[in-house]
């Protein structure tokens, strides 16, 4: 860093102010642009792509710039990249400071806590998580949402993460330290420590707004929250709602395993697309987008609530009108949500009001057609919907049926809100007409045809004429400048009316902003009122894209049942579906108390995990309340979903694809509950054969013979596990077809009960175009195995145990390693430290 002397004021004035937001990126107002400095101005060049120079006069002083009416384009992405922003503005005019001129941080951003609506995107939330003495808020900015739940462990926690991908979370230092090494990589940066006091501190605005919510709150979450949004926002916002407790235990828990491994927010490179949101998602809202990934997130487990969506789905499917009308109705609704939060945030536009208030004028004619229904669910809606008439008034009442946005000089107050304005108003419109006539006038009483009244900055009014016409102009005019073929004057009455105007201009933007924001005030009384419409809107929204969507694809209506049985006819995978249409081959599964675990063979790319996950997206589907595509579906609700699919590598975070996959399958085997639908796929396949197959065969012992009958389905290349089907009665073999012709292979895509015969390794490495002398090599190896008899592991395993099976697969090793030693080749401390080796393994042999 420069040595303090050498620094020029504006440095000594930057430093100043950095120091107190240091951990935000600074930009620093100097006439037309925003100025970074130092450390801030390499992040910023680097991921804004703009220049890194450097300050000529400082030595050597890295800076970076922006030009300031282009500001948001820029600060939008560092708050995607993480980084906090403080704006700071020169506050007061450079022409009449004395010496630098004074600067102020006006407005904080962080990537949760931003004001800037109209720079979200509007399908994505922006949530801040918030954790402390293991209660989690959640909290969403620009809808005013906010959550809470307690008792969260890590594990929850993390699970919470992975749903809502949070922008910003809060977590103690001990939390930090605790959890750092398992809060998934990406999300390192967002993890903002805070041991600060000035977080629990009370002060005025916290203290009101907490007077008003329950006292059985978590009250000291609530004020973190609420100190961290004052600290950054300067204010509390009216639409933030009061906390509202989650009980993640009345959702259908799926874990970040089954959310990442199902593809159900995002599909596996991270993307929307090919995800099941996006095959889902036909809302025409961009809050009833946002909606259903919180619905997907937490899946229903209250049967009566989930019957009343089928109920209104099944209605809205019957009536092609209603359906037509609703969706018209929504397609002339914009963001409500955020437009509700501008409100509170103070920054919304006056045409913006006037959009508001069309939006609320659709309530009435909304309940209309709701009540053409008989389900339950539309009642609710309708009793719920407020038509907010009062709004509608008030804004009709202050605002311009069309207004202008520029709140300094345009006209957006409605005539008759204030006498004075009015005559303002009017004053403004006869100057205009005053200066016309004063121009008429003076042409024809000095006969100068070219006479003309301009403006500008420098001399405000003044009468143009030519040069050669300047000796027509009387002596009361005063001379303001001379140009080459023009003399410029003004007179007294010009001047006069110069005042006027400008205090006129002034007392009217005066006046209007003071309506506007009076206006707003008022509004934010109704902030709570409009966030349930916009939430009602969006439930109707969400719902009437899934009826369309069971049109579309002929979904069916779930059913429930009590009997735990689970009973699929004809199911088909919904993303799968939307690819490859009618090339898609639906499967059945029927599972009851008595048959709960299936293993399922097939060789390689025969469709086993395809038809795994389709089971599970159906459940989820349903239990978020809607059709699903399949000839019949019958389900007992399911309260978890654990998968365990094929091997993802957290090589980065320094663990073994093996590691992984068994602390995830430990992870499902601690918490199966009576109502668990379980997919596993391929487990021990990260291990070596041994190993891997005594797992998976100790795991499918464990289900099978587990009291709750929950239901599993599992795929496996060990074909050997199928023979557990005689020990077990509930346990039944299932696997898909495929049809050998000549050299090839047919697939078929079908289940089928009993098990595969073989795996046809070869013949898919051979569609998968591997040289052609290998593909022979192979067929003889097999050939060769295959001749001398694979012995029947079943049985060993049956006599023996599987701790026996282990021991047996490392003596081998063992007697391997003491085959290969060449003893001509090794000298006697060598076969010293050999058999010293030899003798510790078997020792820990079990
Ligand atoms: P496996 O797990 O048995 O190796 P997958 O389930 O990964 O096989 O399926 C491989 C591919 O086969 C899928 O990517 C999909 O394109 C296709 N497929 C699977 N099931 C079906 C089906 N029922 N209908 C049509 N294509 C399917
Ligand atoms: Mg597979």
């Amino acid at each position: 860093m420069v040595a303090e002397k050498s620094l020029t004021p504006m440095l000594k004035q930057y430093l100043a102010i950095k120091e107190t937001h240091k951990d935000k990126i600074l930009f620093f107002r100097m006439g037309d642009f925003y100025e970074m400095f130092f450390k801030d101005a390499e992040i910023a060049a680097k991921i804004l792509g703009i220049a890194l120079t450097s300050r000529h006069k400082e030595s050597n002083i890295p800076m970076c710039g922006i030009p300031y009416h282009a500001l948001s384009n820029y600060t939008q992405k560092l708050l995607d990249h993480g980084y906090k922003i403080a704006i700071c503005e020169q506050v007061e005019d450079p022409r009449t400071a004395k010496t630098i001129v004074k600067r102020d941080v006006v407005k904080i951003l962080t990537p949760a806590v931003n004001s800037e609506i109209d720079n979200l995107y509007t399908d994505e939330n922006y949530f801040l998580f918030v954790y402390y003495n293991e209660t989690l808020a959640i909290v969403d900015f620009a809808s005013g949402e906010f959550f809470y739940e307690t008792n969260v462990d890590s594990q929850s926690l993390i699970n919470e993460i992975e749903k809502h991908q949070p922008k910003e979370l809060l977590l103690t230092r001990h939390d930090f330290d605790r959890l750092k090494k398992s809060i998934p990589l990406q999300f390192y940066k967002l993890a903002i420590n805070f041991t600060d006091e000035k977080y629990f501190l009370d002060n005025i605005e916290t203290d009101t707004w907490i007077s008003n919510i329950d006292k059985s709150k978590p009250l000291q979450i609530v004020k973190i929250v609420l100190n961290y949004i004052l600290e950054n926002n300067g204010f509390i916002p009216q639409h933030l709602k009061h906390p509202e407790k989650i009980y993640i235990s009345k959702y259908l828990v799926l874990d970040d395993n089954a959310l990442s491994h199902l593809e159900i927010l995002k599909n596996a490179s991270g993307k929307k697309d090919g995800s099941l949101y996006s095959a889902l998602n036909s809302c025409i809202t961009p809050m009833g987008g946002r909606l259903l990934k919180k619905w997907l997130s937490y899946p229903l487990l209250d049967t009566d609530k989930l019957k009343e969506r089928y109920d209104f789905i099944e209605e809205l499917t019957e009536s092609h009108n209603i359906r037509k009308e609703i969706k018209v109705l929504l397609s002339e609704l914009g963001d409500l949500e955020r437009l509700n939060g501008k409100i509170a945030l103070k920054n919304i536009l006056p045409q913006e009001l006037v959009k508001l208030k069309d939006y609320l004028e659709t309530i009435p004619l909304m309940k209309q057609n709701l009540s053409k229904t008989e389900n339950t669910l539309s009642k609710v809606i309708c009793r719920e919907l407020n038509d907010l008439k009062e709004v509608i008034e008030l804004i009709k009442k202050y605002i311009l049926p069309e207004p202008s946005n520029n709140l300094a000089n345009g006209d957006y107050i409605n005539q008759g809100i204030s006498k004075e304005l009015d005559e303002l108003k009017e004053l403004r419109l006869n100057a205009r007409k005053w200066l016309l006539q004063y121009e008429t006038s003076l042409k024809e009483d000095y006969g100068i045809s070219n006479l003309k009244i301009k403006f500008n900055k420098i001399f405000g009014y003044f009468i143009e004429v030519s040069k050669r016409n300047s000796e027509k102009i009387p002596d009361r005019f005063i001379r303001k400048q001379t140009l080459v073929n023009a003399e410029r004057y003004v007179t007294e009455e010009l001047k006069e009316f110069e005042e006027k105007i400008i205090s006129a201009d002034e007392n009217i933007e005066k006046l209007q902003k003071q309506f506007y924001f009076g206006l707003l005030e008022e509004l934010t009384e109704f902030c709570t009122d409009i966030k349930n419409i916009s939430e009602l809107y969006a439930t109707v929204d969400i719902l009437t894209g899934f009826a369309r969507k069971a049109i579309e694809r002929t979904y069916v209506k779930p059913v429930i049942n009590n009997e735990n049985v689970f009973h699929v006819i004809n199911g088909r995978h919904p993303v799968l579906e939307e690819i490859m249409d009618n090339e898609f081959i639906p499967n059945s599964l029927s599972m009851d108390s008595s048959a709960n675990v299936f293993i399922i063979t097939g060789p390689n790319m025969a469709g086993k995990s395809t038809y795994m996950r389709q089971n599970a997206l159906l459940a989820i589907m349903a239990q978020v309340g809607s059709f699903v595509p399949a000839e019949s579906f019958n389900y007992p609700v399911f309260d978890r979903i654990f998968t365990r699919i094929g091997a993802k590598d957290k090589l980065l975070e320094g663990e073994s694809t093996f590691m992984v996959e068994m602390k995830e399958t430990s992870k499902i085997l601690g918490n199966l509950t009576e109502k668990s639908f379980i997919i596993l796929d391929e487990i021990g396949r990260g291990t070596s054969t041994y190993d891997g197959m005594s797992i998976a065969w100790a795991v499918l012992e464990f289900l099978a013979s587990n009291k709750k009958k929950f239901f599993v389905l599992f795929a496996t290349h060990y074909h050997e596990l199928t023979a557990l089907e005689n020990d077990f009665p509930n346990i039944v073999n299932y696997s898909v077809n495929v049809k050998e012709t000549e050299d090839k292979l047919l697939f078929l895509r079908q289940i089928k009960k009993g098990p595969s015969d073989r795996s046809y390794g070869i013949e898919v490495a051979s569609l998968a175009k591997i040289p052609q002398p290998v593909i022979n090599r192979a067929k003889e190896i097999l050939h060769k195995l295959e001749s001398r008899g694979v012995p029947d592991i079943r049985n060993n395993v049956k006599e023996k145990s599987i701790f026996e099976v282990v021991k047996e697969s490392q003596t081998d090793e063992i007697i391997k390693e003491l085959a290969a030693l060449s003893i001509d080749e090794t000298t006697p401390i060598e076969a010293l430290n050999f058999l010293y080796k030899i003798k510790e393994k078997i020792k820990k042999l079990p």
